[in-house]
């Protein structure tokens, strides 16, 4: 069955909009893509590491949501991610954020993604996907951290070339 699954892209080490780019592709194997702008943001948990580039895409995929998983752990992997420290710098990190309009709870996925209405990197490119976009009774483009936004802007839609 075709789901549409909304994944987060973020990337702070090594060259962000080429792995960034890479990775799109990659998300392009496995269904119909879509990508939200490129933005800026700064670091989450430790301050001392280098800014993200962030963007969300669309995908339309047959896989489970654990065959999804494992894809895209293993485009981290492909991207030289090596775990240093919780919320660290990483060359890749691949989120599942949304999978259809299932709740998933294991040991492996938490879906839709923790922090997902918290985070301002996720919540406005989702938005550029898709502005009518609720989730758990949450109108995204009402929350409150829209108003004092940390994100910068880097490319439009076209960034990733699909
Ligand atoms: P955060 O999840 O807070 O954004 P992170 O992305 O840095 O932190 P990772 O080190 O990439 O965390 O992943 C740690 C574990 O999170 C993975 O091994 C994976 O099994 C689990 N996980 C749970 N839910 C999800 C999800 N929705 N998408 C991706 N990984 C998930
Ligand atoms: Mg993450
Ligand atoms: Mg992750």
């Amino acid at each position: 069955m075709m789901i549409v699954s909304y994944i987060g892209l973020g990337s702070n080490l090594g060259d962000s909009r080429q792995i960034l780019t890479e990775a799109i592709q990659k998300l392009a194997s496995l269904g119909s893509v879509q990508t939200s702008k490129l933005y800026q943001s700064p670091p989450m948990g430790p301050q001392d590491q280098p800014h993200y580039l962030n963007a969300v895409a669309r995908l339309e995929t047959e896989l489970s949501a654990l065959d999804l998983l494992d894809q895209l752990q293993q485009f981290e992997q492909e991207a030289g991610r090596v775990r240093l420290r919780r919320w660290g710098e990483r060359t890749l990190d691949l989120d599942v954020l949304l999978y259809g309009n299932q709740q998933i709870q294991n040991e492996r996925l938490t879906v839709p993604h923790v922090g997902i209405l918290e985070r301002d990197f996720v919540v406005i490119p989702l938005l550029d996907l898709d502005p009518n976009l609720h989730i758990q009774g949450h109108r995204l483009d009402n929350l409150a951290l829209l108003q004092h936004t940390t994100l910068t802007e880097v490319a439009d839609q076209c960034w990733a070339n699909i």
